[in-house]
């Protein structure tokens, strides 16, 4: 049946899109309170919101919601900028230099990118080719890039290739010599923050047809990329992977993302020896809610622990300058990505955020097929229609606006004019326990009534009797 020379599906997908995006847009503004259970201490509720208000206007929000940390009462919530007086900010914000390079070294291809972030691989099959194509077309707009992840092209994002990073994991899904000869970028992921020493897991029912496809394999079936690469045992066996994609694609610039386990300097030296241009070091705190609590709360360094502590040992080696550093794993905010680069890395990757702005709410349904509500974790071929490509880049993309408008006041109130000034200078931080929205979100002690304890008591005391 049709009307308007609408199918029924299309009338629906429809209705529910303009009921989303409503939603998008009124609860940031308060009129009915924030909604309940929405947010966790890392990603509060004032978060997702600000994010979203940030996705419509390009700006931070103005009514009251924290936009520049969480609750979380530790690792980037408790740290804060020294700023100067305000005699001495620098006055036009439009000369601040938020660039940086992607290759410290003398030799091979130079690649800049205007904002000192690109995208983290997410991949066909985890999210939607309509996610993947607003998250390609935004980092377009940008001149900067995005991560296939593990899964290989879908073909409607081909003719975005020269801003995609094409990520060679271990299960090498969707890897072939022509994904590894589109690229500018090539990532081997050896392991991601949140699951380290897991490997990755497609459940079968994410595993559409198309989704097979490109993997290879048969729709329905399970997909798992173990963990590690086992070709490689050594730091010889890393250079000879890397040695491989070099000669599939000599002009690539090869980047290698790595967990945090407590060895991560030795690992970005033996990185850097092997012929890597950037060191991705993704710490714990990311990923969406497909990866298991137990594993992302437990098992690798937070990424502020680890920022400093390869940032440091790349600089006694005399080998800092050649090494681009990106840090990732819980990177939600414009001020999380100053605090990283004050660590010591040169720039961040972003993965979380992108999905917030384009509707997240952090529900932890991301495994499942038909988990996600907003159609953003999945493959469905119905709830996929929810996200629009076009959509989904103009709110990435007003993210992207707010988070370089606030990147360029904090240089300015610290007195810098360039982000590269700001790496490595942790004198500039300073640690903030009292952070005023951490005693916001403080968990309260309830106390019950009266009359309630004098019937608990009377029951202890007869028991005891
Ligand atoms: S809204 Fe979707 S992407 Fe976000 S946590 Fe829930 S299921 Fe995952």
């Amino acid at each position: 049946m049709e009307i308007d020379n609408k199918t029924i599906e299309q009338l629906i997908t429809e209705k529910h899109t303009i009921a989303l995006r409503r939603g998008f847009s009124v609860w940031p503004r308060g009129e009915f309170g924030k909604p309940p259970a929405l947010g966790d201490f890392r990603w509060t509720a004032d978060l997702i919101l600000s994010t979203w208000i940030q996705a419509e206007t390009g700006k931070p929000p103005t009514n009251g919601l924290e936009y520049r940390v969480g609750a979380s009462g530790g690792g980037f919530d408790v740290l804060d900028f020294k700023f100067l007086p305000e005699d001495q900010w620098i006055t036009n914000g439009n000369l601040i230099d938020t660039s940086i390079s992607l290759n410290g070294r003398p030799y091979d291809k130079k690649i800049k990118i205007s904002v000192p972030w690109y995208g983290g691989g997410m991949s066909y099959g985890s999210i939607s080719d309509h996610v993947m194509l607003s998250r390609v077309r935004a980092a377009k707009e940008w001149g900067t890039y995005t991560s296939s992840g593990e899964g290989g092209y879908p073909d409607t994002i081909v003719p975005y290739k020269d801003n995609i990073i094409t990520q060679v994991a271990t299960g090498l899904f969707g890897v072939r010599e022509q994904t590894i000869q589109y690229a500018p970028i090539i990532e081997l992921k050896y392991a991601q923050g949140a699951k380290p020493g897991l490997g990755g897991h497609l459940l079968a029912d994410k595993s559409t047809a198309s989704v097979a496809k490109i993997r290879e394999s048969v729709p329905w079936v399970s997909l798992f990329s173990p963990f590690p690469f086992h070709s490689v045992y050594s730091v010889e066996d890393h250079k000879k992977h890397l040695d491989w994609i070099k000669t599939i694609n000599p002009a690539a610039l090869l980047c290698v993302k790595v967990s945090t386990p407590t060895d991560v300097d030795m690992v970005a030296v033996g990185s850097f020896y092997a012929g890597a241009h950037i060191l991705n070091i993704d710490g714990s705190y990311g990923s969406t809610g497909a990866a298991p609590e137990i594993a992302k709360k437990n098992i690798a360094m937070p990424v502020e622990y680890a920022i400093p502590k390869v940032h440091k040992y790349l600089v006694s080696e005399g080998i800092r300058d050649e090494l681009i550093v990106m840090a990732s794993g819980g990177i939600r905010t414009a001020y999380d990505i100053a605090k990283a680069i004050a660590l010591g890395a040169d720039g961040c990757v972003l993965g979380t955020t992108e999905l917030v702005a384009i509707g997240c709410t952090r529900c932890s349904n991301c495994e499942r097929g038909r988990g996600c509500p907003f159609g953003l974790t999945t493959t469905d071929p119905e709830l996929s229609q929810l996200v629009d490509p076009d959509w989904g880049m103009r709110r990435i993309s007003s993210v992207y606006q707010s988070f370089q408008f606030q990147l360029k006041d904090i240089l300015r109130r610290l007195g810098l004019t360039s982000i590269r000034e700001l790496r490595g200078r942790s004198d500039l931080l300073l640690y903030n326990k009292q952070h005023p929205s951490n005693d916001k979100y403080k968990m309260k002690k309830v106390s019950k009534p009266e009359e309630e304890l004098r019937v608990e008591e009377s029951v202890t005391d007869s028991v005891v009797e």
